[in-house]
């Protein structure tokens, strides 16, 4: 889940905010002076968890919902999670290829390597 850090431009306070849905953001004040007029300080955006954090909270039968899908770094947590539990090494060209479904979807499957 993304955290976005924020500027309040009337306060100068900086706070921290979990946006979920499009309208949280919306929605929000600053926490001092419940000023509306604040920056997004896009480049720090912060996660809660590490990937080993995620790997290991990580259920693979659990409802989960478009969120989860939506944060790229998921994309793959099931088949390392498999992976790691029968103790495989999926190697790095496993890893490649999940670097560039996160960064770059279009562009796996249409690649003759
Ligand atoms: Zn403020």
């Amino acid at each position: 889940m993304p955290i976005f850090e924020y500027l309040c431009q009337l306060c100068g306070k900086e706070f921290q905010y979990l946006v979920i849905r499009k309208e949280d953001e919306e929605n929000l004040s600053c926490p001092r002076c419940k000023g509306k007029n604040f920056r997004k300080l896009v480049s720090r955006v912060a996660y809660h968890v590490s990937e080993q954090d995620r790997l290991a909270a990580y259920e693979p039968d659990a409802p989960r919902d478009d969120t989860f899908y939506k944060d790229t770094r998921n994309i793959g947590l099931q088949a390392k999670k498999r992976a790691h539990e029968m103790g495989v090494d999926l190697g790095s060209d496993f890893e490649a290829k999940l670097d560039r479904l996160r960064t770059d979807p279009e562009k796996v499957f249409d690649k003759s390597e």
